[in-house]
């Protein structure tokens, strides 16, 4: 009779950090279709996000007229011909579902297109890089600058100045919009700038300042290693099994060359 077989001993090694480490990804630029696929959907997606408070559509007397409008004082929610009341919540869980299955649709067919040209993270981060490559150079020079053992030289600091100049700039833009979903537009700009805007729009274009420059800036792909769909879309990859972020992909092809 064969004996039975005894299960096997997990090895657990203690010394393993939870987390992996970041290693700084240095993204080649690249040219062909797919970059101006993906240089138009994203002047669409930031020139839809930024203007689209600005659209007015016009409801009647007494009715606001911006076209996409939070309106949370009187529980409305306006989306052009469209006027949802609380109670009619099921229309969003019914649209929650249809992104789900058009989400699942997409990566099924697609690969992960979402991900690669449409999601906010790879669309801002995308952002970001550009400013990065225009102000620092193409990866090999960025690796070069990072690599330096000397001191900082006055030309490099002003680099590193403006290059965080202009992404917090973005990242106060991308805040600043977000708020004037829930107000009309045109009104609360003047109040923003005239400082008589109420207290809670300022906080919360500080936060949204504040998560755009970092999520954007620093933890590019990390947001993709720990996110819900890039958890359930993760593919094992030829280094160690590990799931590759799409953003962290194309660094890490061009590594390789
Ligand atoms: S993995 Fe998540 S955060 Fe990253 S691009 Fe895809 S959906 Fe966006």
């Amino acid at each position: 009779m064969t004996p039975p077989v005894k299960p096997e001993v997990l090895q657990i090694d203690d010394d393993r950090p939870l987390y992996v480490a970041q290693r700084k990804v240095y993204p080649q630029s690249i040219s062909g279709t797919f970059r101006r696929i993906k240089w138009t959907l994203m002047v669409v997606c930031l020139g839809v996000y930024y203007l689209l408070p600005f659209v007015r559509w016009n409801r009647g007397l007494g009715a606001p007229d911006q076209a996409v409008l939070i309106d949370l004082p009187n529980s409305r929610f306006y989306f052009f011909f469209i006027e949802l009341w609380p109670q009619e919540v099921y229309y969003f869980t019914g649209l929650l579902i249809v992104a789900a299955v058009t989400l699942f649709l997409m990566n099924s067919v697609g690969g992960r297109v979402w991900c690669g040209y449409l999601c906010p993270q790879t669309v801002w981060t995308d952002l970001f890089y550009a400013v990065e490559r225009l102000i620092e150079g193409d990866r090999r020079e960025r690796m070069k600058k990072d690599a330096a053992a000397d001191p900082m030289k006055l030309e490099r600091i002003s680099e590193i100045v403006l290059k965080h100049s202009i992404w917090l700039l973005i990242a106060w833009w991308t805040g600043g919009a977000w708020v004037l979903y829930f107000n009309d537009a045109p009104t609360l700009v003047k109040q923003l700038v005239t400082f008589q805007a109420p207290m809670v729009a300022y906080l919360w274009i500080g936060i949204l300042t504040a998560t755009t420059y970092l999520l954007a800036g620093f933890m590019r792909e990390q947001v993709c290693t720990y996110s819900a769909h890039g958890r359930a879309s993760r593919q094992p990859s030829p280094t160690n099994g590990r799931s590759m972020s799409p953003i962290a992909t194309t660094g890490a092809k061009s590594a390789a060359r």
